[in-house]
This record gives structure tokens, C-alpha cells and sequence, in this order.
């Protein structure tokens, strides 16, 4: 293929590049989806340059046939050349039906969403006649793809599947009270979350079906998505307006069904924290439903929690919230798919349907009936390796061990309750105590407790009653660290204090014994190193004064480019470009 011109940027859409493809035969129209981008600000993408097309789906803009390119190389290799033959504009074949080409979800960042197969050359097969005007769609002949919405655009209609609906959510503040919904929906193009609030609320919450195709039709605002509200690749989303038009397709196919890429529950301790997954399991137990008040917003919450287990011999907790978890009615060993669901490494490791999230009960599709199919012949009697690493009570989903800054510590007044809280924090460390940084332990196996010096070269421990000729000594570290929001004084026993000191608490003390200019040195090199500390706080009372303490269970350095990657989803987040 080569490439005949590069188009020149649509009025008013900086980040739309219509391009034109010829095969020396044909040219076809095309749309670059904003996802690739890249290939004309880095300039490979030029008038004449030869690329190989690796995703794309055919669609019908405006009675027209383009092509919107999710995915292309330039071949640099080959250079460029002028047009080669004389190409006429591609014929349209009217087949009946043609499914639509497999492709993914436009900037779909799930984990786990395998490189599609590569596809066949676009001549081997003529286009899909799937939206065309002159198919059964007759009254929606302006059907745009989600991928091409935007607020540049005023008159379209979208035929889409809804993935999942929200439940109504009111809010009660001084200046104002309403109430809103929302959905997601789904073509082959992308998905688009769409927020109905007050009246739109009222004539659209009952008419939208989860899994059920739509055509909505515009008056219909376009606006930037908020990103922190949902977890959609979609730069833009729709809110509902006064005269838009919402209709039940007559024909419910030919809209594709919500996507998965599955993650076994073996897989889950190599996948990161935080990430979202889907997962397809027999469900081996269901809690009963139970309230918590969230400690960031004060409200309260319904929860429920499931066991899953699957073919890989594994299990994992997974929490449902809300209307999800007071309305589930599913027996144990039904087969549940849940598409969005948050990784977290609360007890090793468990999962939280997001709100965006679905569930599935006993779906027909292959990955469900292979399941059901092993649980009959075995499973049923199998035991189940869990992720856990410590004891799995509490929340599933990690709501209890989230990263919080200082100011969220003190603010949510962690610790100051009976019951122990447990949070991460990342922050810096700018002071630790000198004067007492370890003790002498006992040497034997398991033991650690502190041994008395008798005066007679040997060190007592109590407990063993023995003595030893000299004692291990361990770190007990007061830190003072500090974020962009506040400052805090953290605990740490002998793993963190190896780690904040790189070397063994004898060999600090071997400095501070022989070399005190090198003891200086090494507090000086551990001041500034940034560390995530996950902690425990609670409140302890000695000689009638109660303060909060708060004691570091572990602590990891800092993974900068894992970091600097989620910062880029923050900012995002706040719609700045
Ligand atoms: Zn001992």
C-alpha cells in the first residue's frame, strides 16, 4: 500500500488527520484515530509513504465509506514516492450482513488486552456494509462511530450497547440537590460513557437495559471526559440533553458484546496493584451483605464479598459495592465474568468491582462452559491456594491499605480509633534519630529479645536463659519523613532499618564504636531517599498520655517509571490539554 496524500487537518479538531490510502487499484478515505496520532507528530506519516495497516474498521460517515485506522506502521525503509497508477475511488460492495472486522477497543488499556492477530490485506475482502444507508437502518443513515464523536460535530446518531449502567446517585449540598446516572456504551469503534442528571435521569434510567443496543441521537453535549470519574480510554463524553433522542434498536445485533481479556486468579500476583482486569471464575462462596462508612467520605456503603476459584487451582476474594451487592442473587458454582475489577494487594492479593465494572452470571461463551465443564469433573472437591500472605480478614479489594499523603493520615484521623489502621504512604526521609537506633538482641533462632550485658562478656537473654558472648544487634528507627503535605514520624523494625541504612544494625554500630566520621556519612546518605512505607496506625496509651504511633510493617523503593506513568493517568485526569 502506499500512501497518496496526507489530508490536512479538519477545521477546528487539532488532534483529527484524514488521510487517503491507495493500493495502486483503489483509494479509500480514511480517518486516523487520535490513538495513532503519534506517526504524524513524529513525522513518519507523510504524503507518499508506504505503511502497513495493522488495525482498522470500516464505517459509514455520512453516506460515505471511510476506513478509521486504529493502528499503523510506516515503512521508512521504502521511502516515499510519488502516486503510483491511476487509482479510482474504491467500489462499495453491498453484501448482505458482512460482520463487522475484528478490532479492538480503541485505545482499550486493559490489562491483559493481547496484540490482535494482524490482519489480512485490506484487498482480500470488501467492505462491511454495516451501517450503510441503504441497509435495514433506513431511519439512522447518519450512524457515526463512537470513535469520531466530538464537540465539533452536532447532528449524528450512534447505535451502541450499553456495557453497564450506574446506579442513581443524589447529592444534597447547600447550594444545590439533584441526581444522575450514568452509562457506558459500546460500538467497534470505542466506548463512551453518557451521564444523564435531574430530568434526563428520570427519562432515561429505566429505558437504558445493560447489555441491551441503542441508537442515540443528538441534540446530545459532547464535552472532555473527566477522567477521574472513569476509567474509559474516550478523551470525550456525552451528557444527556432536553431533546435527545434515546430508541431501542429494533435489531440487537451487530453491535459487539462486552469485551473481555480474561487474567486467571493464578495470574493475578504478577499483575500490579491497581491495575483493572477481567476475570471469569465459579463462585465458591457468597458473604452475607455488610455496611461500611467510608473514612474518606463519611457515607456508608453496602458491600459484599465473594470467593472465587477457577481451573488454575487458585482463589481470590472479590468485592461488590451497592445496589450490586444488596440485589445479588447468584447460587455458589455459578460462573460469574467480571469485566473491571481493581487489583489490590490486600491479602496478597483481591479484587473490587469498580462501579464502571460488570458482572455477568453463567454467560454463554467458550471460557464459561470449559470452567463449568472442570468444576463438574473435579473442581467441586479441589482445594484452593489463595495469594494471601497474611491473615485474610477485612475488606477485600484494598480498601484499607490505599496510598494516602500526610495530610490524609492526620486528616482521616487514621489510628485514633479502637481498631488498627493500615495505610501506605510514599514520602521522603528527612531526619532519623541518632541517639537510638537499635538494641542488642538475642542471638537465638526466632528469639530477638533484648539481652542484658552481665559485666562478664556475656549478654543474657531472659526468655532463652542463656547467655551469649555477644549480641545481634537489630534496628529500632525513629524516621521522620515527609511529602508535599505534611510531615510524620514512622517506626521501623530491623528489615525497614536495613534497608533506609543499607548495611546490618552490627555494622552501624561497628561505626559508631570505631569510626565516627563514617557513622555520620551513612545518616547522611539515607536522608532524602524516598521510599513507599506501608504502615499500621494506632493509638497507644503509656503513663495515662494516648498518642498515635505509626509503625511500618515494610517499605519498597520507589519504582520512578511505574510511577511517572500513573502520574501522566493523574494529570490527565484534570483534562489540562
Ligand atoms: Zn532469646
Amino acid at each position: 500500500m502506499s500512501v497518496k496524500a496526507l489530508g490536512s487537518v479538519s477545521e477546528g479538531q487539532p488532534d483529527r488527520y484524514r488521510l487517503v490510502l491507495s493500493d495502486v487499484q483503489n483509494f479509500v478515505q480514511c480517518m486516523l484515530a487520535t490513538q495513532a496520532n503519534h506517526v504524524v507528530h513524529d513525522g513518519k506519516l507523510v504524503k507518499g509513504c508506504f505503511i502497513r495497516l495493522k488495525q482498522y474498521q470500516a464505517n459509514s460517515v455520512k453516506g460515505k465509506r471511510i476506513l478509521i485506522i486504529l493502528d499503523l506502521e510506516v515503512i521508512e525503509n521504502l521511502g516515499t514516492m510519488e502516486k503510483i497508477g491511476d487509482p479510482v475511488a474504491v467500489k462499495v460492495v453491498e453484501e448482505e450482513d458482512v460482520k463487522p472486522n475484528n478490532t479492538t477497543i480503541a485505545g482499550n488499556g486493559f490489562y491483559g488486552n493481547k496484540p490482535q492477530p494482524q490482519q489480512p490485506a485490506a484487498h482480500d475482502r470488501a467492505l462491511p456494509s454495516r451501517t450503510g444507508p441503504s441497509s435495514s437502518l433506513s431511519s439512522h443513515g447518519n450512524i457515526y462511530p463512537i470513535e469520531a464523536l466530538s464537540p465539533y460535530q452536532h447532528k449524528w446518531t450512534i447505535k451502541a450497547r450499553v456495557t453497564s449502567k450506574s446506579d442513581i446517585r443524589t447529592w444534597n449540598k447547600p447550594n444545590s440537590t439533584g441526581k444522575l446516572f450514568s452509562v457506558n456504551l459500546l460500538d467497534e469503534t470505542g466506548e463512551i460513557k453518557a451521564t444523564g442528571f435531574g430530568e434526563q435521569c428520570d427519562a432515561f434510567y429505566d429505558l437504558f437495559q445493560e447489555g441491551h443496543v441503542y441508537y442515540i441521537t443528538s441534540p446530545c453535549r459532547v464535552s472532555m471526559a473527566k477522567k477521574q470519574f472513569s476509567n474509559l480510554p474516550n478523551d470525550y463524553e456525552l451528557m444527556f440533553e432536553r431533546d435527545t433522542v434515546v430508541e431501542k434498536a429494533e435489531d440487537q445485533d451487530n453491535v459487539p458484546q462486552v469485551r473481555y481479556n480474561f487474567s486467571s486468579i493464578a495470574d493475578l500476583q504478577s499483575v500490579e496493584k491497581d491495575s483493572t482486569i477481567d476475570v471469569i471464575a465459579v463462585l465458591k462462596d457468597v458473604g452475607e451483605t455488610s455496611q461500611i462508612v467510608s473514612k474518606t467520605t463519611q457515607k456508608p456503603y453496602d458491600k459484599r464479598e465473594l470467593t472465587l476459584v477457577d481451573d488454575t487451582g487458585y482463589s481470590v476474594k472479590l468485592t461488590i459495592w451497592g445496589k450490586t451487592a444488596t440485589t445479588f442473587d447468584a447460587n455458589p458454582e455459578s460462573v460469574v465474568a467480571f469485566k473491571g475489577a481493581k487489583v489490590s494487594d490486600f491479602g496478597g492479593r483481591s479484587l473490587s468491582l469498580l462501579s464502571s465494572g460488570t458482572m455477568s452470571l453463567d454467560p454463554d461463551i467458550p471460557e464459561a462452559h470449559k470452567l463449568k465443564g472442570w468444576y463438574d469433573s473435579q473442581g467441586r472437591t479441589e482445594s484452593f491456594n489463595s495469594h494471601s500472605n497474611m491473615a485474610g480478614t477485612g475488606t477485600a479489594g484494598g480498601r484499607q491499605e490505599t496510598l494516602k499523603n500526610i495530610a490524609q493520615i492526620r486528616d482521616e484521623n487514621l489510628g485514633m480509633s479502637d481498631e488498627v489502621d493500615y495505610f501506605s504512604t510514599r514520602a521522603t526521609i528527612v531526619y532519623i534519630k541518632q541517639d537510638s537506633f537499635c538494641y542488642p538482641a538475642c542471638l537465638s533462632e526466632g528469639c530477638s529479645k533484648k539481652v542484658t550485658d552481665m559485666g562478664d562478656g556475656t549478654w543474657r537473654c531472659e526468655k532463652c536463659n542463656i547467655g551469649h558472648p555477644r549480641p545481634e544487634y537489630r534496628y529500632i528507627m525513629s524516621l521522620n519523613v515527609s511529602d508535599h503535605t505534611g510531615q510524620l514520624w514512622l517506626s521501623a523494625f530491623d528489615d525497614v532499618g536495613k534497608l533506609v541504612m543499607g548495611m546490618t544494625a552490627d555494622q552501624l554500630m561497628e561505626l559508631k564504636e570505631n569510626d565516627p566520621v563514617g557513622l555520620e556519612r551513612a545518616f547522611e546518605q539515607a536522608n532524602c531517599k524516598m521510599l513507599t512505607f506501608r504502615c499500621r496506625a494506632r493509638t497507644d496509651t503509656y503513663q495515662d498520655q494516648s498518642r498515635v504511633r505509626y509503625q511500618v510493617s515494610g517499605a519498597n523503593p520507589v519504582n520512578y517509571s511505574v510511577e511517572a506513568a500513573k502520574m501522566v493517568e493523574l494529570i490527565k485526569g484534570y483534562g489540562t490539554d
